[in-house]
């Protein structure tokens, strides 16, 4: 589904990924943990093709292609979904109209049938009911005064809505309460399937507990210094990230 080998990339003219390789196969869900700082979320945006992150050396397939020659368009209608892609606010925009403008992107980018008013709505309502979320953040402007916890059942949604391949769900930033962190564990839970897989990035624990990742990775210092099952989420919570960096000293 993705493999990553030998990632290099600038921000500025700063090396912030250092040769990181990462595999991940379908419907695999992998957590990718480490020090704040350490290069996740620079991670997640070469990947979604952000601008202003200058990959310098590496590969990265995708489903067979290769991902960093495609615009981040054409990424998102291959299937990759970004939940921060969409985090932004707007105000004159119905989240209904907004959501099913891209949906509709990906399928016609796709080659399958534009959906109608009528077709769309159906399928927001069963995504709505396997999410066991209410519609009440359709009508409003796209996340224009959401609260923290509308906006991750928001781009929840929008996975749901997207029916991505790969999903990437960077969490590092929002200072999640519980309830927070159980949105976006139930929804990820809900929509795991053989044919989906997801990378969620965090720093928090917690939010593993819920979700049960197949695998756990810690970046740090722009490369992935360990890899292991769930395990190694509880060894990070009770050890911090010293414990990784001293043994890799202790090799080199
Ligand atoms: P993490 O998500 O693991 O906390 P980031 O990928 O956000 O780490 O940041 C990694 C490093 O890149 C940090 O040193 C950060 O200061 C730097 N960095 C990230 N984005 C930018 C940017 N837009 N401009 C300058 N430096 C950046
Ligand atoms: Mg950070
Ligand atoms: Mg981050």
């Amino acid at each position: 589904m993705l493999s990553v080998k030998g990632l290099k990339a600038n921000v500025g003219d700063k090396e912030i990924l250092k040769g990181l390789d990462f595999t991940v196969g379908p419907g695999e869900v992998h957590a990718i943990m480490g020090p704040n700082g350490s290069g996740k979320s620079t991670f997640a945006h070469v990947l979604s093709g952000r601008e202003g992150y200058e990959v310098t050396a590496g590969s990265v397939d995708f489903d067979g292609h290769d991902l960093l020659a495609l615009e981040p368009e054409e990424r998102a209608q291959m299937g990759l979904f970004l939940a921060f892609q969409y985090p932004v606010e707007l105000p004159g925009v119905n989240n209904t109209y907004f959501l099913k403008s891209a949906v509709n992107a990906i399928r016609k980018a796709r080659g399958d049938e534009e959906l109608d008013a009528v077709s769309f709505l159906r399928l927001m309502k069963e995504r709505l009911k396997v999410l066991h979320l209410d519609d009440s953040l359709l009508k409003r402007p796209v996340n224009f005064g959401f609260s923290g916890g509308e906006k991750k059942r928001n781009e929840i949604f929008q996975m749901a809505m997207l029916e991505p391949k790969l999903a990437i769900l960077d969490e590092t930033d929002s200072g999640l309460d519980i309830d927070a962190l159980r949105i976006v564990a139930d929804g990820v839970n809900a929509l795991r399937c053989a044919e989906r897989s997801m990378i969620v990035v965090t720093h928090y624990q917690r939010l593993l507990d819920y979700i049960q990742p197949d695998h756990v990775h810690v970046l740090a210092h722009g490369r992935i210094i360990r890899s292991g099952g769930k395990e190694l989420a509880l060894e990070l919570e009770e050890k911090g990230y010293g414990w990784i960096a001293g043994a890799e000293a202790e090799a080199a």
